[in-house]
């Protein structure tokens, strides 16, 4: 079957900074891969990248096999790509209703509308008619999340999850991502480790632009995510032979 998402050797600069090293990775559909790392591993840059936020400086994007590289991040949209990216940047001036639907009319027609959005995000239809920008930091990020999902992606892409946001809110929204399972590929950036591991059903992590670590978290140790996460190799075994 034909990956959803296929990178292949992707790499992404900064200046003279290389902020993603030869990372290459096949994305099966509906899997829910989470991304962890340390501040600077190269996380947002690779979200960056993939969505058409960031220029690929090497490397190759599919998506369901066809190449996306060289489009440009509406037409990735359109293609089914979307990024609910660091920091919301949701138009503030706006209402939630008017930030939906500029995102549905900007994506791809399908089942996702803003009463399907709500269904799944149940605190939106309170929200719908005041601006964006009054909004609480969680009520942002199901906002950040609901216009991703109206634009009906096969890919979806969540960066920093639940930076900044209150146990309650973090809570509400896994219940809310947990009604995606299944319905859209999710890659998701969570710094909180725990709630990585008991959401996705595959976790890579990253450090200094590369990828470390990669596979189903029932089968990887505390003890190798950590030396991932810090980017530590261990010293192979001496060979007696
Ligand atoms: P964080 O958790 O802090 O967001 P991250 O894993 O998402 O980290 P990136 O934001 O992708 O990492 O950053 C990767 C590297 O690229 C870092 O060294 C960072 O300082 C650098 N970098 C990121 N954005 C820029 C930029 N706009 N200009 C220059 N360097 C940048």
């Amino acid at each position: 079957m034909t990956d959803a998402l296929t990178l292949t050797n992707l790499s992404g600069r900064h200046g003279q900074l290389q902020a993603v090293k030869g990372v290459s990775l096949r994305l099966a559909a509906k899997e829910v891969l989470a991304v962890i790392g340390a501040n600077g591993a190269g996380k947002t840059t690779l979200m960056r990248m993939i969505s058409g936020l960031h220029p690929a400086a090497e490397g190759e994007i599919l998506l369901h096999g066809a190449p996306v590289t060289s489009l440009p991040a509406h037409a990735r949209l359109k293609a089914g790509i979307a990024l609910s990216p660091e920091g919301r940047r949701l138009f503030g001036d706006m209402t939630v209703a008017e930030n939906l639907q500029i995102a549905a009319e900007n994506g791809r027609k399908g089942d996702w509308s803003m009463a399907t959005v709500c269904d799944a995000l149940p605190q939106l239809t309170a929200l719908l008619h005041r601006p964006a920008g009054g909004l609480s930091g969680g009520q942002r990020q199901a906002v950040a999340i609901a216009r991703a999902l109206i634009s009906n992606p096969s890919v979806m892409l969540l960066d920093e999850v639940s930076l900044g946001l209150s146990p309650a809110a973090v809570e509400g929204l896994y219940q809310s991502l947990e009604t995606l399972r299944g319905h859209v590929t999710l890659i998701l950036v969570e710094q909180d480790l725990t709630r990585a591991m008991a959401f996705c059903s595959r976790l890579i992590c990253m450090a200094e632009g590369k990828l470390e670590l990669d596979g189903p978290p029932a089968t990887l140790t505390r003890q190798q995510i950590t030396d991932a996460y810090f980017g530590i190799h261990k010293a192979k075994e001496p060979s007696h032979a």
